[in-house]
């Protein structure tokens, strides 16, 4: 969801949790339909992150793909209805898919993983990953029922901690995170380009949806987010709240040392 502006964002949260007479009152997978139409009318942004490697955003998660003479590699796919938008999109930055790359099991990450798989390409994830694709998911934050994903889509290639790839003179490394947003995040490192692809771990700008339903703990945002306690301490995140609540024992950056050594 990443690649939404905040605009953007506001208008599906309004459309999802707050008209009465919206998506709200539809059966679950009218609901689940319409959430994947909304996002994927979305249309594609295309930015350059460096010689070989293009940003894709709009319709779901960033989509980034590393390009060259080896073919391409993917990294998510957006949610299903941009499927043409983002066949098109990466024809025009060469071809063949060689890899498809999950970030974490979420729809608007995962859907196209077929279309891909059907067209050549081995999609890899964490093995966290095709167990929540494997079997029914809710999403209670979004009150989303999600059926288990056809065989496939499911990653053909799965890994524990991490992964290495290489191709057009770049090097990724994919690596597991604690359970973060979910427990299926991996992020990808483009190490020639200084390209890092956190998925969902990392929110820019907003609040971050933690998908308790499916393993994600707010611990593991911080630490992937590699904030240490001192930096944590710094960013006095209880300021507004330090007025009323800061004239006891412990004061606000107490308090963020507490939870801080807690979490
Ligand atoms: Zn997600």
């Amino acid at each position: 969801m990443t690649g939404m502006t905040r605009r953007e964002w506001l208008q599906m949260m309004a459309a999802l949790s707050f008209a009465p007479s919206g998506l709200r009152t539809q059966q679950p997978q009218d609901r689940l339909a319409a959430f994947r139409a909304q996002i994927g009318a979305t249309p594609i942004k295309t930015q350059p992150l460096g010689e070989h490697l293009t940003l894709l955003s709009g319709p779901g998660g960033n989509v980034v793909v590393l390009h060259g003479a080896e073919g391409l590699i993917v990294v998510d796919t957006f949610v299903a209805p941009a499927w043409p938008n983002l066949e098109e999109s990466l024809k025009g930055l060469g071809g063949p898919v060689k890899f498809v790359i999950n970030t974490h099991w979420h729809f608007d990450h995962t859907d196209n993983n077929a279309p891909l798989h059907a067209a050549g390409a081995t999609v890899v994830a964490h093995e966290n990953t095709k167990r929540r694709m494997s079997a029914p998911q809710h999403i209670a934050i979004l009150d989303l029922e999600f059926p288990p994903s056809p065989a496939a889509a499911l990653p053909q290639r799965v890994f524990a901690d991490g992964y290495k790839l290489e191709a057009n003179g770049e090097r990724l490394g994919v690596s597991y995170v604690a359970p973060a947003h979910t427990d299926t995040d991996v992020i990808v490192w483009f190490e020639r380009a200084n390209v890092l692809h956190a998925g969902d771990v990392f929110f820019n700008g907003r609040y971050p949806l933690i998908d308790g339903s499916t393993g994600g703990r707010v611990f593991g945002m911080i630490k992937a987010s590699g904030k240490s306690l001192e930096e944590s301490i710094a960013a006095k995140p209880f300021t507004d709240l330090d007025g009323d609540w800061g004239s006891g024992r412990y004061k606000g950056d107490d308090f963020v040392r507490i939870v801080y050594l807690t979490l």
